[in-house]
């Protein structure tokens, strides 16, 4: 990239800031976002003390029940505790999980016991109301907590320094990027996320609200200078989120954008940064595989990961925001229904979406390739760039944005043949839905059209076949 020590030099300047601009920095001003939502809510509201009435174990099973039955979702992206499940968007607020509880006291004809009683069990869950906002940045947010309490020491300082360079420099590569895939069809340009949780049959009958049901998934891509967005569609019935479904997905992606274009030779992926170790190594087996065999001419793929919270990927961002409105208010039957909705959308913007639905036979086994590439001592979450080139057994990376040559990281041999094929998932390798998951969704077949009761049932159908083979694996 050509202006980019140019951009370096620019930026490495404004280190002169003064203390101040790096305190309202932290405060939301040069991060868009934080500060004011942050100061609402942040000190924890003072417990009021109830009276020691002793409530019955069986009321208290109840609730238990109820908070187990509701529908939870894992955060949208990986950070440390990817344990933590959160509370789909219909719960906000305590009273809004109060007042459904006693819904489901009145159905159940069950005396409902006090708020505190309820959120008292909630807590013991490991379950969260939010699901953390996209747009918080957890460095910037650490430095405001810091701040409230006293100033940053030097090396705190310069460190977020560090952190708002590396935004802005991200910022003016994507800018030279974009301007570079117009009118010239070596380059490719591509930026991708995934979706927050969709889950379907959904509707605003309360009944749907909290029970748990499908979690369908979404990877969205958007092609810069083509003005097209790729939607890779699956469900829970066939898998989550892990890293062999997530290299799948992008392999479905990268077929059909490289036949859009043919003639690229340099495709730049950007994604929003901070998946898992062990994710990161499928997906790199994925791109090494793709670019050893795929029918292009590639010679080089660069993933760039962005600033997290920084709007990284903006043009997906706002695909998603295109989707949320075009359900919001309407009633979700299905996976097929999402499909559906998703291919007969025609946004203003970025006209008809491309959509794919992931297939059984699309999943491609990539846990051995991935195995025979070295990753000991290479730590993705410290990668900023990685580059792949045709032929070469060397990871190419950069720790920051700004870093002009490249590092390298040998994965194998010279000699080391990548695989022509790789091997399909077996039949047991995908999920299967909870039992309790299907009767719910059977729950709502009277409200949903017959197209997407049949689709549910062969899902169901499938299921058991699984749990047959699963049961022979483990040799029952
Ligand atoms: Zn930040």
């Amino acid at each position: 990239m050509r202006n980019q020590s140019e951009c370096k030099r620019l930026y490495l300047s404004t280190l002169n800031i003064s203390q101040l601009r790096v305190y309202n920095g932290a405060y939301g001003k040069l991060n868009g976002g934080l500060g004011s939502s942050y100061q609402t809510n942040f000190y924890p509201k003072m417990m009021k003390r109830s009276p020691h009435n002793k409530t019955a174990a069986t009321a208290i099973d109840h609730v238990t029940a109820f908070i187990s039955q509701l529908h939870t979702v894992p955060a949208h992206y990986c950070r440390q505790d990817t344990k933590r499940q959160y509370l789909e968007d219909h719960f906000q607020t305590k009273i809004q999980l109060y007042n459904a509880y006693k819904e489901q006291c009145l159905t159940d004809n069950v005396e409902p016991v006090s708020m505190k009683k309820v959120v008292d069990v909630f807590k013991k869950f490991d379950i969260s109301f939010h699901c953390p906002k996209k747009d918080q940045c957890a460095k910037c947010r650490l430095i405001y907590l810091t701040l409230k309490q006293r100033d940053l020491s030097e090396e705190e300082e310069l460190e977020f320094l560090m952190h708002l360079i590396e935004k802005w420099i991200f910022r003016i590569q994507k800018k030279e990027k974009i301007a570079s895939v117009l009118g010239d069809k070596k380059m490719m340009y591509i930026e991708q996320d995934m979706q927050g949780n969709v889950i379907s049959p959904d509707s605003d009958i309360g009944l749907f609200w909290y029970m748990s049901r499908i979690n369908n998934f979404n990877f969205t891509s958007y092609i810069h200078g083509w003005n097209k967005v790729v939607c890779v569609l699956w469900h829970e019935g066939l898998s989550g989120k892990d890293g062999v479904t997530m290299a799948s997905a992008r392999l479905q992606m990268l077929e059909y954008s490289l036949k859009l274009n043919s003639e690229c030779i340099d495709l730049q992926l950007d994604g929003d940064g901070c998946a898992a170790q062990n994710r990161n190594q499928k997906e790199s087996a994925a791109e090494v595989f793709f670019l050893e065999n795929g029918d292009h001419n590639l010679q080089t793929i660069t993933v760039s990961y962005g600033i997290p919270g920084h709007s990284p990927v903006q043009n997906v961002d706002q695909v998603h925001s295109i989707i949320d409105r075009v359900l919001k208010g309407r009633d979700l039957h299905s996976p097929l229904d999402f499909y559906t909705k998703l291919v007969n959308h025609c946004s203003p913007k970025f006209n008809k979406f491309h959509v794919i639905r992931l297939k059984q036979e699309h999943f491609l086994d990539f846990n051995q390739l991935s195995s025979q590439m070295w990753f000991k001592g290479f730590r993705f979450g410290d990668m900023k760039v990685i580059q792949y080139r045709k032929g070469d057994r060397n990871l190419y990376y950069k720790l920051h944005h700004g870093q002009d040559d490249w590092f390298m990281h040998r994965y194998q041999e010279d000699s080391f043949e990548i695989p022509k094929e790789l091997p399909p998932l077996r039949e047991i390798d995908f999920n299967i839905i909870p039992q309790q998951k299907q009767r719910n969704v059977e729950q709502c077949y009277a409200y949903i059209p017959l197209r997407d009761q049949i689709f549910f049932k062969e899902m169901f159908s499938v299921n058991d076949n699984r749990r047959i083979a699963l049961r022979i694996a483990e040799g029952f």
